[in-house]
């Protein structure tokens, strides 16, 4: 895959784009990233790229021209006439799992990053062919979204990440979050690992790993289980679970103020009655 991304930062990209996952699947060709700085596409003297926005009010827009004359300049090259032109913006569609995953599908893509208060509409209206937000909140540039919307397609793209399979029960993957990991030691601090991962029995393991990503969801994102693909049984464990949440007392509405001793779930009185 090949991704042109428009800045005028480019030095951001520097320190993400040159390690780990990233420097090993760019140094296996698996990925090629280039970064174009869009003052490099000005003819004036001063290499002027934002303007005052006509109507009055603070704060600087992108102009067009460099930008347009970027994207077609990275377009003429042989091979790239079909690719999406992706505009970072809080105003486009929610970026998730999904789109990274319709992302990765491509050869190509273009990334345009905003600054200030934006880009010039005739961007969006003539040249972008989609829109992109990663949240309900407004960054000071598009550089760190870009980022983000990278790393996420990235890590899909076929050999990027060692084992493939560490891919499936990601959170967002199966429509679920994922169940809790752990690592030796067995016990730490007096908090012990579940038995169960220790018993090597893998359908055990499988089944709590299962179970636990469902309670977890139900608990954290329960809007999530709607599109989730359970089987008939484990909708039953939801309706149950459910149940029991309705007689619970609701939940704080920033889970890390329930924080107790042994870690987010510990002192939540909807988590006591999920487990028993
Ligand atoms: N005035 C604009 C916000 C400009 S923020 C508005 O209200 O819509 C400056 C730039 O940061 C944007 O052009 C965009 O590229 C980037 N940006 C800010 N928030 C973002 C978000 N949530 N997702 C993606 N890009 C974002």
């Amino acid at each position: 895959m090949h991704i042109d991304i428009l800045t005028l930062f480019p030095q951001m990209f520097q320190g993400p784009f040159s390690l780990g996952i990233f420097k090993r699947a760019i140094d296996r060709k698996l990925v090629s990233i280039n970064i174009h700085n869009i003052r490099d596409y000005t003819h004036d003297k001063h290499h002027t790229v934002d303007d005052y926005a006509y109507g009055g009010g603070a704060g600087m827009v992108l102009k067009p021209e460099p930008i347009f004359e970027a994207v077609e300049s990275i377009k003429s090259k042989p091979g790239a006439d079909e690719l999406p032109i992706i505009l970072l913006t809080p105003q486009g569609r929610l970026f998730s799992q999904q789109i990274a995953l319709e992302l990765s599908k491509y050869r190509h893509v273009i990334l345009i990053c905003g600054h200030y208060e934006g880009v010039d509409e005739r961007v969006r209206e003539h040249l972008v062919t989609d829109e992109v937000s990663i949240g309900d909140y407004v960054l000071s540039g598009g550089e760190l979204a870009a980022m983000v919307v990278v790393d996420a397609v990235v890590r899909l793209l076929p050999g990027v990440l060692g084992s493939e399979a560490s891919l499936l029960d990601n959170s967002h993957v199966t429509g679920l979050l994922e169940y809790p990991q752990y690592t030796r030691p067995a016990v730490y601090r007096g908090w012990s690992v579940p038995e169960v991962l220790l018993s090597g029995n893998h359908t055990q393991i499988a089944k709590w790993r299962r179970e636990q990503a469902i309670q977890r969801t139900l608990k954290r994102r329960p809007e999530l289980l709607d599109k989730a693909n359970l089987s008939l049984e484990e909708r039953q464990l939801v309706d149950r679970l459910r149940d029991c949440l309705s007689t619970s007392p609701p939940l704080s509405p920033s889970p890390f103020k329930e924080r107790g001793k042994s870690g987010i779930e510990g002192a939540s009185p909807l988590q006591t009655s999920l487990d028993e």
